[in-house]
């Protein structure tokens, strides 16, 4: 089969000490601390063979996430910017929708023809941090498409446990193939939903939402707060293109930061009683936590999402000041939200196709990771 595979240059910085497993396999905890000159290439690869929890999926449509293209990117010494794991060379990509072809001799719940998309990161269900509740943060995870081969490719082997049915969809979409591409934004939707749902409290319907930064994730986080019955959703995007797509989904109060300053915006969105669920999902911080701290509502939820490596200059008194909090949120595992998702989605309450702004072919894969870097689009998906 085809797959899209990314490699690197194993190469610890000067004066980074890799962790033991860093040292044992070609496992990367820090990958901008030890990949270096990261190369993608389309590669001829054996279809995997399901282990007995396991089922085989022939994928249908497989999103580009900014994760997979900050691991193509890199500083001026070659260094990748993704900063969490990887394991290469590997096939990445991991938001994906395909149908079920085969299934190892212990799976359960799915059969043939089954469609279906996937959680990220298999957790063990063993260790301390599972047996808390934690399988997120699993002390021995793997992830789907940056330590396990993921969703670029003909076929992808995934643990029972980590799938969900995606028929629901077909309630929302007239065709299988509609239904396909939207549920490969499933996972996108998630991120935030977590954020909103499943970290901060006391989110209600009538809260005026911001988000800061709308690429892929805040758009469909975006989408996500309407269904939530948001009071109103303001969009800070520097891309034209994306204020574009933002503004396509039925959303009016989208702005260019650098042309109309956020405490305007939000002064005249809200009537002057503030933000009360800030969504930072642009990764500039140092631009988003200044403008965030000025327009907060009393008991504001400050969710942070992106993963900038930078530190943020954050004034806590004002904080103190709204009785507000900040929830920093990673990843989609467990706790009802994907099958939330599904339902947002089945329902018409969600619908992310106006988000897909680009389609690749898998042979021209590496062309839809260039384009996705280009940050203009709302999601590039590579159609299997
Ligand atoms: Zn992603
Ligand atoms: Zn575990």
């Amino acid at each position: 089969m085809q797959a899209l595979v990314l490699d690197g240059k194993w190469a610890p910085r000067d004066g980074y000490e890799p962790t033991v497993a860093e040292r044992e396999g070609t496992r990367a905890n820090n990958s901008s601390a030890v990949w270096r000159h990261p190369k993608l290439r389309i590669e001829e690869r054996d279809r995997p063979t399901p282990r007995d929890n396991d089922v085989l999926i022939k994928v249908r449509y497989a999103g580009v996430c900014g994760s997979d293209v900050s691991m193509t990117e890199t500083d001026d010494r070659g260094y990748m910017h993704y900063s969490a794991y990887t394991a290469l060379p590997n096939v990445i990509g991991h938001e994906f929708s395909g149908e079920v072809v085969g299934t190892g001799s212990d799976v359960r719940m799915f059969s043939k023809g089954d469609l279906v998309t996937a959680e990220v990161t298999d957790y063990c269900g063993r260790c301390e941090m599972c047996r808390r509740g934690f399988t997120g943060h699993c002390e021995q995870f793997e992830q789907l498409g940056f330590t396990i081969p993921g969703a670029f490719a003909e076929y992808v082997s995934v643990p029972e446990k980590l799938l969900w049915d995606v028929t629901p969809l077909r309630d929302a979409y007239d065709s299988k193939n509609e239904l396909l591409r939207a549920a490969a934004t499933i996972e996108p939707s998630t991120i935030t939903y977590n954020g909103l749902f499943g970290r901060a409290e006391g989110i209600r319907p009538g809260d005026y939402y911001a988000f800061h930064g709308v690429g892929p994730i805040g758009l469909t986080g975006m989408n996500v707060a309407r269904a939530a019955g948001a009071g109103a959703v303001i969009a800070f995007e520097p891309s034209p293109a994306r204020r574009d797509v933002a503004r396509a989904l039925g959303f009016e109060h989208v702005f260019d930061p650098a042309e109309t300053p956020p405490i305007e915006a939000v002064a005249g969105v809200t009537g002057g009683s503030g933000v009360d669920v800030h969504v930072e999902t642009a990764g500039a911080v140092d631009l988003t936590y200044p403008s965030i701290e000025n327009t907060l509502a009393e008991e504001a939820n400050v969710v942070h999402i992106s993963n900038a490596g930078q530190a943020a200059p954050v004034d806590l008194r004002k904080y103190q000041a709204n009785t507000a909090q900040i929830y920093g949120s990673e990843g989609h595992t467990g706790d009802r939200i994907y099958p939330s998702v599904i339902r947002l989605m089945a329902s018409g309450h969600i619908d992310n196709l106006p988000i897909v702004t680009s389609t690749f072919d898998l042979f021209e894969a590496d062309e839809a990771i260039e384009r996705a870097a280009e940050r203009v689009d709302g999601k590039v998906l590579i159609e299997i």
